[in-house]
């Protein structure tokens, strides 16, 4: 646990570990990425952001950093603006130029969520995050290279236009953010677009995966992500079918 007890960091195997928010509800916070490299490390979304992350997490301070969004709500960018070079998809750019509280989904948000007052004044009926235009656009087969480790851009739309994943062909590891998760999808939002969504999750059925670190909730293994897609495609842990699971 760290310094102010608002960020929480478990190590897992490979050089990864998973931050989160400790005072957001967990069924609304996202997974915060930190994947290890020879170079530079790599932050994979960046939570609310509600309070300083760097400040917090010691390994955040010691190496340098690229942070990527998977996208740009609220729950994954929040914190964006704190780190200095910043990659997202050329689809979402101008949500992370110039965020409102509807581009980024925040209306969604209420009082439940935020267990916890990050800073005197907050009001989560409010609270947008700040601007953090990217520094980098990234798309469809670039590469990031942390040295000894390379992990590249798979362009995933469905759940937001500009959704990526971040995958590692060397270790079959792949990073999904909101794309897939072990829960309902998120398929009914303003700039949804479910017939995308099912073309992006057949893309991922067929790429030799082994493990899966989400955008939400636990991490889980190449068959696992199998049946999940086919759950969805058969109109389950859909946001816009009646059944739901997760
Ligand atoms: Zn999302």
């Amino acid at each position: 646990m760290s310094k102010s007890q608002w960020y929480e960091i478990k190590s897992l195997d490979g050089g990864v570990s998973r931050i989160l928010e400790t005072h957001i509800s967990a069924d609304w916070r996202c997974n915060i990425w930190h994947v290890q490299g020879r170079d530079v490390d790599l932050i994979i979304d960046t939570g609310m952001g509600l309070r300083s992350i760097a400040a917090d997490i010691a390994i955040l301070s010691e190496r340098p950093v690229i942070a990527v969004c998977t996208h740009s709500h609220h729950d994954h960018a929040g914190g964006l603006c704190q780190f200095e070079k910043r990659l997202g998809h050329p689809a979402e750019a101008e949500i992370f130029a110039n965020p409102t509280r509807s581009t980024v989904v925040a209306e969604l948000l209420d009082t439940s969520v935020i267990q916890k007052l990050p800073y005197e004044g907050f009001d989560a009926g409010r609270w947008c995050y700040d601007p953090a235009p990217l520094t980098k656009q990234v798309d469809e087969g670039d590469v990031i290279d942390l040295g000894d480790r390379i992990l590249r851009v798979v362009h995933l739309p469905g759940h937001s236009p500009g959704s990526v994943a971040l995958w590692e062909e060397a270790t079959g590891t792949i990073f999904t953010g909101d794309a897939l998760y072990d829960g309902t999808l998120y398929d009914h939002l303003y700039h949804s677009v479910p017939e995308q969504l099912c073309d992006s999750l057949l893309r991922l059925k067929y790429l030799p995966i082994k493990t899966v670190h989400a955008g939400h909730f636990k991490s889980f293994s190449g068959n696992r992500l199998k049946t999940i897609i086919d759950d969805y495609l058969n109109g389950q842990r859909s946001m816009l079918c009646p059944i739901k699971i997760g």
